[in-house]
Parts: structure tokens; sequence; C-alpha cells
């Protein structure tokens, strides 16, 4: 920055105490950062600007941010932008009069479409010079794209919405920008057209933002003061923020707490709270009973059958209680009888709409004295008359959206496992044991409707392994093991916890579990199959580099019909060529004839992991000591499209490189624990 400012004193003199933060300011950091791969000089970048934006326009921080982490609103409001390549497209051609087919063509030679969309503009005379891009302007210019509603003429209407951002871009900078330079520098229209796309490609992810966000908070609050923070209180303003944004996963609430109370009283304001969902905790996968008695040796432990159905937290306040918590409940919630309820999904979707049923029924299992809670659990497909739980496949049938009770046809069981939050306290850093106690004195159990998860607290072999065949027998995958006393008991929301190990029936002995891939390209069909897709390319997720890295072909697992389907579904999102950020082998022969947008997860099972000089798995994770080889699956099978997750939510190289390493005791090191999001 020191450099940049000696090349020109005053880059942004509309940037005034006050006024808006102009966006060509946050496009000059993302070019510093574009420029570097090392963590620290990214957080530093990133920080700096944060200062600078908490020195100057507070106000604007909460955008700031957001712009950052390439997310409009917090995941549970279910904003989307809802575009594909092919809209940008038409909007990058519509806005410089170039025609798409021109567009097309560079999109072929140059591949990233946010370097066509600086080269169509940097060719475009300026006739009149349209306002200044500002960070508030550029989010609600999003926000508005993302918001269209209505039918028929929606599209257009968000390329005109795009096309309004992409004229008033780049508008004010002196010069052509050159796209073999630097990456195409600090261009306004490169880092909008990104962000539609979803990925800025910055490698700056969410945890690296959050901790810039500490860093630039502790720095302002001394500077405040005349005095420079210690190594130490950037490191607790640091540990707390992670702590409060893994509770409750909004910028939306935690930015202005923090603006106006300080960063160290967000304790004080921002607490887990029902109408939030925070992210669930997960589990590490094992692969025999012996393996789970290594890990708890000397600890105690408790089995609980894992059940296959749709993970659910649900959130509910008594209507007496709602006046104090209003505030706490954004409009995502629902009228449930006696009470307001949501239930939301694995990864913070609003589940509402989908299970009326459960809502409409949720007070009678309610005690008496329970006025507010968030309870994590399975819902799962219900036999009513046989009185059994059913396949997850049952669940997949029921309708998605906008459920009628009279019309629900599938029956669901509630298990609840865990509970995080009750009567406005949270739980999550009680022991599992005190938690389940507590959980037990707050419902009333309902045959077929509500249950609490079936446990056993036997530490022997013996009796788990036949806890475990009886949770097959009751159509459950397995068992989940979790440690049951002492602080590591905690919840630990967000993270792939040590302290939860999976088990799995079909998995002993194999590699753990089964994976969740984004299909990225796929290969026509022969002989019988010529009219659909034959097999398919698919990958694991980087979160680091955030790049898809290519991990197998799969061709079984497909019924014809099913095969039909998807054939129908990815014909839509088919792009013509891979996307900047598909890591994947470039020799022709190992090409697919078609790609696709990264939009569908699907499960996959494997015998066992290999190394392949054609994947790109978890190359940057080192498993091939020459660094020619990457990961691959042996004989993957097609298990069923998992949508209840984001294609970022994929299993990621590291876990994949971690279930290869465990395979192969290529390293005795238990390693670090995996943390999805933090
Ligand atoms: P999976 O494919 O195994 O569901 P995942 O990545 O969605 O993978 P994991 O942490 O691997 O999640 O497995 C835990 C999942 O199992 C939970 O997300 C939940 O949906 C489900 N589940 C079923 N029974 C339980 C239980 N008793 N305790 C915790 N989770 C349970």
């Amino acid at each position: 920055q020191t450099k940049l400012k000696a090349k020109n004193k005053d880059p942004y003199p509309d940037w005034k105490a006050g006024s808006p933060v102009p966006y060509a300011a946050l496009c000059t950091t993302f070019s510093l950062i574009e420029l570097t791969t090392k963590r620290l000089i990214i957080t530093e970048h990133c920080s700096l600007f944060l200062q600078q934006v908490l020195r100057l326009t507070p106000d604007d921080f909460l955008p700031t941010v957001l712009l950052m982490v390439n997310k409009l609103a917090p995941d549970y409001a279910g904003i989307e932008l809802g575009i594909g390549e092919s809209l940008i497209m038409k909007a990058i051609g519509e806005t410089t009069g170039r025609s798409l087919q021109v567009i097309k063509a560079d999109q072929k030679e140059i591949g990233d479409l946010g370097l066509v969309a600086v080269k169509s503009r940097s060719t475009q005379p300026t006739m009149f010079k349209p306002k200044p891009l500002t960070i508030r302007s550029v989010h609600k210019g999003l926000m508005d794209v993302a918001t269209v509603t209505g039918g028929g003429g929606a599209q257009g209407r968000k390329v005109d919405l795009i096309k309004k951002l992409l004229s008033a871009a780049d508008a004010h900078s002196s010069g052509k920008i050159d796209i073999n330079k630097d990456k195409g520098g600090p261009s306004e229209a490169k880092y909008i057209v990104r962000f539609l796309e979803g990925k800025l490609r910055l490698g700056l992810a969410e945890r690296t933002v959050l901790v810039s966000i500490g860093q630039a908070v502790a720095c302002h609050e001394a500077s405040q003061k005349g005095k420079i923070p210690s190594t130490t209180q950037m490191e607790e303003a640091e540990a707390l923020l992670k702590t409060v944004y893994s509770e409750l996963p909004s910028w939306d609430v935690i930015i202005p707490a923090m603006v106006r109370n300080g960063i160290m009283n967000l304790r004080d304001s921002c607490k887990l709270r029902p109408g939030v969902p925070l992210k669930p905790m997960l589990a590490k996968p094992t692969k025999a009973i012996t393996e789970v008695l290594d890990r708890f040796e000397n600890q105690t432990f408790t089995c609980e059958y894992k059940y296959d159905g749709e993970r659910a937290q649900i959130h509910y306040v008594a209507k007496d209680r709602s006046e104090d918590l209003i505030e706490a409940l954004p409009s995502a919630t629902k009228e449930a009888a006696k009470g307001v309820a949501s239930i939301f999904s694995r990864n913070s979707e609003d589940l509402s709409k989908k299970y009326p049923d459960i809502l409409g029924k949720l007070h009678t299992w309610v005690k008496e004295g329970t006025k507010s809670f968030v309870l994590d659990c399975e819902t799962v497909a219900w036999d009513v008359t046989e009185k059994k739980v059913l396949p997850f496949q049952q669940l997949m049938t029921r309708k998605k959206k906008d459920v009628k009770v009279e019309d629900v046809k599938v029956k669901v069981c509630v298990f609840a496992f865990d509970l995080l939050f009750l009567n406005g306290e949270a739980l999550v850093e009680k022991s599992l044991r005190e938690r389940r106690e507590l959980m037990h004195g707050a419902f009333n159990p309902v045959e077929g409707e509500f249950a609490y998860a079936t446990h056993m607290n036997g530490q022997e072999l013996e009796e788990i392994q036949i806890f475990l065949d009886e949770s097959v027998k009751a159509s459950c995958e397995g068992l989940m093991v979790k440690m049951l006393d002492g602080s590591e008991s905690g919840y630990e929301p967000s993270k792939r916890s040590r302290n939860w190990l999976k088990i799995k029936k079909d998995y002993l002995s194999s590699v753990g579990d089964s994976l969740d891939l984004v299909v990225l390209g796929a290969y026509h069909g022969k002989g019988k199959r010529t009219s659909v897709y034959g097999a398919f390319l698919l990958a694991c997720y980087n979160l680091g580099t955030e790049t898809y890295e290519t991990v197998c072909n799969i061709g079984t697992g497909f019924s014809e019909q099913v095969l039909e389907e998807l054939h129908k579904q990815l014909s839509e999102i088919t792009i013509d060529r891979p996307k900047p950020f598909y890591s994947h082998s470039s020799g022709g022969q190992h090409q697919p004839d078609v790609w696709f947008e990264p939009q569908y997860v699907w499960e996959v099972k494997t015998a066992d992991l290999t190394l392949s000089p054609r994947y790109k798995a978890g190359m940057k994770e080192k498993v091939d000591p020459a660094g020619e080889k990457g990961i691959s699956l042996r004989f993957p099978r097609f298990i069923k499209i998992r949508d209840d997750k984001k294609p970022d939510e994929a299993t990621s190289s590291r876990q994949v490189a971690e279930m290869y390493r465990k395979q192969e005791s290529v390293t005795k090191s238990k390693g670090p624990s995996v943390d999805d999001d933090f």
C-alpha cells in the first residue's frame, strides 16, 4: 500500500471521513491480495483496508466485509444471485456493445469471465462518466440482482441490473487496463463479475477475513486510545470473534454490535440465540470399533444410533417469551402454534416450508416450562403401520417447498440428539451428559413423531458391536460415538471434531466414509446410453485455494431413469470451457466432452483411494512426495444427490488426503483436526 500511495498520492479524493467508501479502493486491496499466496500478507492487506474503513466510514464496515466474503447476507436469509455464465456474458456484451459471439470467443480464449469483462470494457469509448461505484452501491446493486422476483422477465431484469453495475465500473480509472499484467489489476468489472460467479478467487477464505476483522478492530480500538495493541490482545480479539461467529454466524448482527460497543464486549450482545442457525458440529469417520476405542482411551463416551435422514436444527420461542427475544427472531421464522419456530438445514437453509407438519405439532412435544430452545435433530421418514424408520430414499420423495400438511404422504419422525440452547441460556459449553439430561427433561416424546436418539453408554468392544448391529437392524447407518464428559464434550459449532466419531456399517475396514463430490463434467454415453451422459468427472473442494480438484470419473451406480434425469438437469448448466478454478488434467484424452457450472453435489462410495497422475485431489496436501500425483477413487459408485450441500461444502481436499493417509497408514500422527468452516 505504501508503494501504491507513493505512486499516486491521493488515489481516492472522494473518500473523505463519513463519505461512502469507493468500490475502487476495495478493488485495489483485492488486486494486491491477488498477487500473493502468502496468508499472512493477505491478512495484512485485508486488515489494513478494514482499519481504514473503520477510521473513515465505519457505517460501511458491514457491506465491505460482505463483499470480501462474497456474500450478500447471512446464509439463513436464503438470498441467492441465481445467475449462470450465459447471463453474465449477455450482460457484458450488452454493456459494451460487443456481440455475444465475440464475448464467447474471448471467454474460450481467456477462460476467465472477469478478464473478459475487463477486455470488453477497455475497448469501449467512454461517452459519459457515470457516478463512481461505492461499496454501498455495489452491495445494493448485487442485492437488487438477487432479489428480482416474478417469472417471465426475471432473467432479463437481472441482466439489466448487472448492466447498470458494469457500465459504471472502471469508468473513472485512468487509461486502459491490461489483462495480461498483474492479473488484470484492480479492475472493478473483474471483481463484480467474479462476485456474480460466486468466486473472487483471491485465496480470501472467510476464516482469513475473520482474522483480519479481529486484527483491524483491535488495532483501531487501540489507536483511538493512542496505543498499539499487543500480540496477545490481537489474538484474544481474534479468538473471541471466532467463538462469537461460530455461535452466531451472522455478520449482519455481529458487525453493528462490534462497531457500537467494541470487540471485547461482543460476548454480552452476540450470543447463540433462537432464530440464527449455527453451523452444525460434524463427525470424523472411523473404520473400526477398535479405532474408536483407541481415540477415547481413558475417557467416557456414548454411542447413539446414526439415523439416515436430514439434519434439522429446530429453533423455538414460546409466545409468552417472544417479547424478550423479538429482536433475535429474523423474518425467516414462522408462526407455529403457541410459539415462533423455524427449522434449518445442515447448511442453514430455512426448511420451515418443507416441514409444516413438524412445526404444527411441535408445541405438543414441548413441556410446560420449556420456553425457548435450539435442538439438533435428524428428521427421518417413518412407517406409520409398521412403526419403524424408513430408508432415506423415502424422505427424498417429499416436496421441498410450500408443503401443505394435508398433502404430506411421507410422515417424518424427529430424532433429537442434542440441545444447544434452553430457556435463554446457551448450553454449548456444557458437557454432553449435562446437555442430554436437560434435553430429556424439556420434551415429551410421542411415538412416531418425536423421540430421543437411542443411546448406550457401554464402553466395551462387544457391547458396541452389538449396539452397532442393532442400529443397522433398525434401518440406521451405523453409530455416532461422542465424548460424554469434560470440556472436550462441549458442542463445537462448524467443526468436524475428533470428539464425535461416526462408524458406518458399510465402511468398516474400507475408507471409513462416503464422499460428497461436485460434478464438473460429463462424457457422452455409448451403446445403449447415447442419448444421455454415460460417465461424469467429479471433484472435491480445496478450501484454501478455492478450487475444485478432480478426483474420479464415475459411470457406475446409475439406473437408466436416473441417467435421464441427470442429463436433463445437467444439460441446463453446461459451459463452453472449464472454469479457471477447476484443477484438472489438461491432456486431451482426459477431457470430458462437456463441462458444467459447479452446482451439484453427489454422494459417492468407493472401494479405496489410490494415487494417480490423472487427478488433482490433495496434490497441495503433499500426499505424493514427488508432487506429481493426486488422489483418486477406485471403483466409485453413485449413491445419491446431496441437495443439502452446496459445492463448497463438498468433501474437502484435506479430508480426502486424511482418508488416504489413514488408509495407507502413510503417517502415524493423528494430524490436526479438520475445521470445516473455521
Ligand atoms: P454424512 O454423509 O455421514 O451424513 P455429513 O458430512 O453430512 O456426512 P457427518 O458429520 O459426517 O455429516 O455425519 C453426521 C451426520 O449424521 C449429521 O449431520 C446428522 O445429519 C446425522 N446424524 C444421524 N444421527 C445422528 C446422531 N445421533 N448424532 C449426530 N448426528 C447424527
